[in-house]
């Protein structure tokens, strides 16, 4: 059970086999007593943006990981096989469905993972669901919407107290404040873009990430550079949004940071437009944008700063 990894532990592995063998022999130090510290919640999740919810609201008790490291690509991601590792030992597998990140489905299945899976973007309530690209029923990227991550956090909430009832009364506090900042950034991110006039507010997205967000701060997806995640974009697909970026005259097209900037740079040479290279979406980064709420205020200052 336990590796050569663990060998700087070997007195707690030696005090934790002790402790299985009195077990064992029916010698239980009563029922009250645990053996040892109880041991943080392992929670992992499939993005850096998930997996930062969940620290949010778990806090201390849970211990919490990213499949896909930051900056990395979640449609795409292919697990290497340490990843199904992390996720037979996970208590709580976290994921958003809807065609983001199903690839964790494979996983379980190859890892013999028994956690509970919770699924925060699949019929999340109160959610106008918005048409995605070919191949999914519904975007899944609800989580740019602020109000939409508060649903995200009221199901991790939920998880957790499942998953671990002690915890319960720090959740459901965790959640609550955190919550309470959420809300304060919605309404900051609402109040930022509507000082930017109406018109101006249109953009070139690199991949279809941006409806909830689009929908909620009033902003317009005038094109996309990527027609579908993992699909490289035709020369005739290129020609086409270049026509239309110059019939619209939308100004900025945005990159995102776990793509290639290279296509964006040329389209945006190409037209005599902004290029915002640095968009986050899928995945968390360095400070200031290693949390959610860095994500989304990094992101709505570099739009309102390349469309004034
Ligand atoms: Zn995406």
């Amino acid at each position: 059970m336990l590796g050569p990894h663990a060998r700087p532990f070997v007195d707690a592995a030696l005090v934790a086999a002790l402790v299985a063998a009195l077990v064992a022999a029916g010698c239980t130090a009563g029922s009250s007593s645990s053996p040892g510290p109880s041991r943080a919640m392992s929670v992992v999740a499939t993005t850096t943006v998930f997996a930062d919810l969940v620290a949010r609201v778990g806090g201390e008790r849970v211990s919490v990981s990213s499949l896909v490291p930051k900056g990395g690509e979640v449609h795409t991601f292919d697990p290497t096989p340490s990843k199904a590792t992390r996720v037979a030992e996970a208590d709580l597998l976290v994921m958003n469905g809807l065609g983001l990140d199903d690839w964790l489905g494979r996983l379980v299945t190859d890892s013999g993972a028994r956690a509970t899976i919770l699924v925060l973007g699949e019929d999340l309530p109160g959610a106008r669901y918005i048409e995605g690209e070919e191949g999914t029923q519904r975007n899944p990227h609800l989580w740019l919407d602020v109000s939409y991550a508060e649903g995200y956090v009221a199901r991790i909430r939920d998880a957790l107290k499942a998953a671990d009832p002690a915890g319960g009364t720090t959740y459901d506090a965790n959640a609550e404040a955190y919550a309470g900042r959420l809300r304060e950034l919605d309404t900051w991110a609402k109040s930022t873009m509507q000082a930017i006039p109406v018109d101006a507010r249109r953009v070139i997205a690199f991949h279809d990430a941006l409806p909830y967000f689009a929908r909620a701060y009033g902003l317009e997806i005038v094109g996309l550079i990527l027609p579908a995640p993992g699909q490289d974009p035709s020369a005739g697909y290129v020609a086409s949004l270049i026509d239309e970026i110059r019939r619209t005259g939308v100004r900025v097209t945005l990159s995102e940071v776990q793509f290639s900037p290279a296509l964006a740079r040329t389209i945006a040479t190409e037209t005599g437009g902004t290029l915002v290279s640095d968009f986050y979406s899928d995945t968390l980064g360095d400070p200031p944008v290693d949390s959610y709420e860095g994500l989304i205020r990094w992101d709505v200052e570099r739009i309102a700063a390349a469309l004034r």
